[in-house]
């Protein structure tokens, strides 16, 4: 299975935020859209940085005024991004690996999407069942 099967139920809809938002407005949008992550981008569009829970729980962790501290101090820069053809065990390898739970999926260059594990294990289970279903018939049917 591909990523571009995922963002095809999914959407390609990608909440994001830009660096110098602070970070009681990035703790606001992940609570409003009940996500996890939120892509941050320049005033082009580009992707520039990642900021994950993970990320709000260093920086309470290490500023007694995170409030005011602005996203671009401690977003990931180094942000890891798939295509829509990925296949989509090999993401959950990388991911598992190198422990992060949000992939931006980039279309010739630009935002076309985001994945987390939860949905890759959602679409691998659904998966999973189809071929189950199909066997299940086919033993009854023979
Ligand atoms: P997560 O598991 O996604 O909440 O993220 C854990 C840590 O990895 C945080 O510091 C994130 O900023 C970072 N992170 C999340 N997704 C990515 C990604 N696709 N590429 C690089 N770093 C990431």
């Amino acid at each position: 299975m591909k990523i571009s099967t995922i963002l095809a139920t999914k959407g390609s809809n990608v909440v994001t935020i830009r660096p110098e938002q602070t970070l009681k407005e990035a703790a606001t949008t992940l609570a409003q859209h009940n996500i996890g992550a939120v892509v941050v981008t320049d005033e082009a569009g580009q992707v520039v940085g990642i900021f994950s829970e993970r990320d709000l729980a260093r920086a309470v962790a290490r500023y007694d005024d995170f409030l005011t501290r602005t996203v671009g101090e401690v977003m990931t820069r180094r942000v890891v991004c798939g295509t829509p053809q990925d296949d989509v065990m090999s993401v959950i390898e990388t991911m598992t690996n190198r422990r992060f739970r949000h992939l931006p999926i980039l279309d010739q260059g630009r935002l076309a999407g985001l994945v987390s594990i939860g949905d890759m294990v959602k679409a691998i289970m659904q998966d999973y069942q189809g071929t189950i279903e199909t066997l299940h018939a086919q033993i009854i049917e023979g």
